[in-house]
């Protein structure tokens, strides 16, 4: 599937295998041979030491280095600017801002997060996932563009760092696990590389700040691949129970921070964040590199209405 073919110019589904950018290089189709793991970093070391066009605006990449996205592209990518729900970070349209009005205590809260409040205190996000931002999404999940999470990692860092003064200074930093045969397939969990990438950049720029990666603490013990042809509340009733927790003692009374690459409905992060309350933790906040929208969101539903392929794991990211 071309992921042109869908029409969007603001976003394709965030789970959708991209077309446009073909993994179609002689070098990587002859190396068909070892795990996904070693093509990968082959497939690094031949952006490195074979340059060609930036992946994302196929504009020159002048400056030869892991990087396969051009500078111009990653700095393409801004902040959020428009008026956010203080609670899940979901744009307000006129309507959502007048709704929210009518109680004044809470601040700028959304009609869902009035409705049902998710069980994380805040979810932050970076910026809308579009463009440049989305392209680079992509190349990380499904062209195995490892080096991708370097950028994104300094973006999920600015997220982190909206949470600060807010969240406690001693935080465990759970990433949203992938189910163990689809992290086998891709190789790596994208959302431990941007992590990763975070927390050093974070530990830099912010010393005091004590932020201990913890991944294990909870798996994903359903595969919820499935859930494309589900409705949005059949998707939340599907990622119930999709979660477990490994490490019971390492929760009660604790601060967690969820990261991940993007946040889509909010479902995997209300999911977690119950998991994660039930076994104890004091509060649960989330970060995640990038936002989808709700009028984005509608459109996918749109054009999965048309085309059945698109749907495929469009809804993988939650
Ligand atoms: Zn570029
Ligand atoms: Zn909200």
């Amino acid at each position: 599937m071309n992921d042109n073919s869908l029409g969007i110019d603001s976003g394709g589904p965030p789970g959708a295998p991209p077309g446009g950018v073909g993994d179609g290089s002689a070098m990587s189709r002859w190396w068909q041979g070892p795990g996904r793991v070693v093509r990968a970093a082959l497939d690094d070391l031949v952006t490195t030491f074979y340059p060609t066009d930036c992946r994302a605006c196929g504009g020159p990449l002048l400056r030869a280095g892991l990087s396969p996205v051009c500078d111009s592209c990653v700095d393409g990518v801004v902040e959020q600017s428009m008026t956010l729900c203080v609670r899940c970070g979901e744009a307000l349209d006129m309507e959502g801002v007048r709704f929210a009005g009518q109680f004044p205590v809470d601040g700028l809260v959304c009609s869902p997060c009035r409705m049902a409040p998710p069980e994380f205190e805040r979810a932050v996000a970076y910026a809308v996932y579009q463009d440049e931002l989305r392209e680079m999404i992509h190349l990380l999940k499904y062209e195995r563009m490892r080096s991708v999470a370097k950028p994104l990692g300094r973006f999920l860092a600015r997220a982190i760092r909206m949470l600060e003064g807010e969240a406690g200074g001693d935080l465990l930093v759970v990433a949203v696990p992938l189910f163990p045969s689809k992290e086998r397939e891709r190789g790596y969990n994208q959302a431990v590389l941007l992590s990763d990438a975070a927390l050093a950049e974070l530990k830099r720029s912010r010393p005091e700040w004590k932020l201990t990666a913890a991944h294990g603490v909870i798996r994903r013990v359903k595969d919820t691949r499935s859930q494309f042809e589900l409705t949005p509340k059949g998707r939340r009733r599907n990622l119930q129970g999709a979660f477990a927790v490994s490490d019971r003692a390492a929760l009660p009374g604790r601060e967690i921070l969820l990261v991940d690459d993007i946040y889509t409905t909010g479902a995997t992060a209300r999911a977690c964040a119950q998991v994660l309350r039930r076994a104890g933790a004091a509060k649960v906040w989330v970060a995640t590199a990038s936002r989808a929208q709700p009028e984005m969101i509608a459109a996918w539903d749109d054009s999965a209405l048309r085309d059945a392929g698109s749907r495929v794991a469009a809804w993988d990211a939650g």
